[in-house]
């Protein structure tokens, strides 16, 4: 660790900002981290925008590197499964884990970024500006512009991180010096967040699960909060004759509700205002490259790459980033221009596969989960995977509860896949020679 080094800007202290931060100061960097917004900790929650997400493996390593993952996990609540909501009938779990023990974790973002803002803050080195919002960079010289209630101000840094979310002003900075191409994937769909109160001060649903209405062309997912409420995530597409533009009153919104998720209706009292009055948040896929532009200007988590939420792993894979780049700092001796590139060539590939399998989780969510083939086939995979413990390990846990590359868990799973093909298919032909065989005899 050095002493003497100059100072790292990071634009953003959302949660990959913040941790960044943290893992900088650590490295005895000083660090300015600026934020668009007021100190949340201080500052109003914004209505019907994210206010939990799951934290896995991945995310929890991240955290426990910087000795946060105890007071993290202290609020959390443990999902282990999925609770199926058929539109008639009683719910049906469906554990995550062979053993029925692993759980992804419910936690509250505001409080996970906050607990984030504080640690960073209380490291040697971090200056924290909010009310920063940037509007300017130049990527040749390090300079930046922000702008404030006090009107604009500059200022300058030998590297700067974008930390600042899907639409990073940073990554549109470097397109706009053209020195970077970026993709923009906007899915047809929507979400807007909902919520179920405690009844009597208790959860109205079971809190030991994340809980889904798969309803084919819509989903709805809830996830439990430290305050015995859950909040329902509502995925819908944003036009069309069904979606969120077709219901234009409050008896239609009851009419909706009351026909596809009858079990919601009489635990979510506030059901027509919460769908009156909260935003429908758009979901895409951001695609960008480089990720760096000459050891001087990178993008971290979402700037980089953001994906639609349905593995639960957007912040999870923002927090491995933070790793991954400390890591490449480590094995570069602190140069950036080497360090940089690497941190880009190893994450690359790994965000590329989590945002597929991130999109083809959508289908099996909202689809695939309620039907009996469905559930058959994880039935038959649990019970490969108890026969095969540590070798046949499902696409879920290693995603949720490992660290593997992203990358390595799509080309193992497909190795998998492949193998049971065949063993069934060398089962099938043996099943058909003998059924010919038995045929043959009794004719
Ligand atoms: P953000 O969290 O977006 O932080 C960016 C920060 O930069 C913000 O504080 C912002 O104010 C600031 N900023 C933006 N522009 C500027 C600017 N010009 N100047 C200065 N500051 C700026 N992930 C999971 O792991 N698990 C989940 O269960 C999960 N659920 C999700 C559910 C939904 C509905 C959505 C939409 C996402 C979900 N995600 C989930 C994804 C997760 O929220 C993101 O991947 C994660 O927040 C990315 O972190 P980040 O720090 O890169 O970006």
């Amino acid at each position: 660790m050095s002493t003497e080094r100059d100072e790292i800007a990071v634009v953003g202290a959302g949660l990959a900002g913040c941790l960044l931060a943290c893992f900088l100061a650590r490295r005895g960097y000083p660090v300015a981290l600026y934020e668009r917004r007021p100190d949340p900790r201080t500052g109003r929650v914004e209505r019907g925008r994210s206010i939990n997400l799951a934290l896995s493996e991945r995310g929890l390593d991240a955290l426990r590197r910087i000795g946060l993952a105890e007071q993290v996990m202290a609020d959390a609540l443990p999902m282990r499964g999925r609770m199926i909501h058929p539109v008639a009938g009683e719910p049906q779990f469906q554990s995550y884990s062979v053993d029925g023990d692993r759980a992804i974790n419910s936690i509250s973002r505001g409080a996970l970024n906050n607990a984030l803002l504080t640690a960073a803050a209380a490291l040697p080195g971090v200056r924290i500006a909010f009310d920063h919002r940037l509007v300017g960079l130049d990527p040749t010289s390090g300079e930046l512009t922000f702008e404030t209630p006090q009107g604009k101000v500059t200022g300058t840094a030998s590297v700067v991180l974008g930390a600042d979310g899907a639409g990073s002003a940073v990554r549109g900075q470097l397109l706009a010096y053209g020195v970077l191409t970026e993709s923009l994937d906007f899915l047809d769909y929507g979400y807007k967040e909902l919520t179920v109160p405690p009844i009597g001060g208790e959860f109205a649903l079971d809190p030991g699960a994340l809980h889904i209405w798969p309803r084919g062309t819509s989903m709805m997912i809830a996830l439990p909060n430290p305050d015995r409420s859950f909040t329902c995530t509502l995925f819908w597409p944003t036009h069309g004759t069904q979606s969120f533009a077709s219901l234009g009153s409050p008896a239609a919104i009851e009419r909706h509700f009351t026909t596809h998720y009858p079990d919601l209706v009489p635990l979510a009292p506030n059901l027509v205002d919460d769908y009156q009055h909260n935003p429908v948040g758009v979901l895409g896929t951001v695609r960008c490259t480089p990720w760096q532009v000459a050891g001087k200007v990178g993008l971290v988590g979402d700037a980089a790459h953001a994906i639609v939420p349905f593995y639960g792993q957007g912040a999870n894979c923002a927090f491995e980033d933070v790793v991954e780049l400390d890591r490449c700092l480590d094995e570069c001796a602190d140069h950036w221009a080497s360090a940089l590139p690497l941190y880009q060539h190893r994450r690359q590939a790994n965000a590329e596969a989590i945002a597929r399998m991130a999109l083809t989780n959508f289908v099996e969510m909202r689809d695939k989960v309620a039907s009996p083939v469905y559930r058959t086939r994880k039935k038959i995979e649990h019970a490969l995977e108890r026969a095969l413990p540590g070798r046949y390990v499902s696409q879920y846990e290693l995603v949720s509860f490992s660290t593997t590359p992203y990358a390595q868990v799509r080309r193992r799973v497909r190795r998998q896949y492949a193998a049971v093909g065949a063993v069934a298919a060398g089962a099938l032909a043996l099943l058909a020679g003998g059924v010919g065989a038995a045929l043959g005899r009794r004719r």
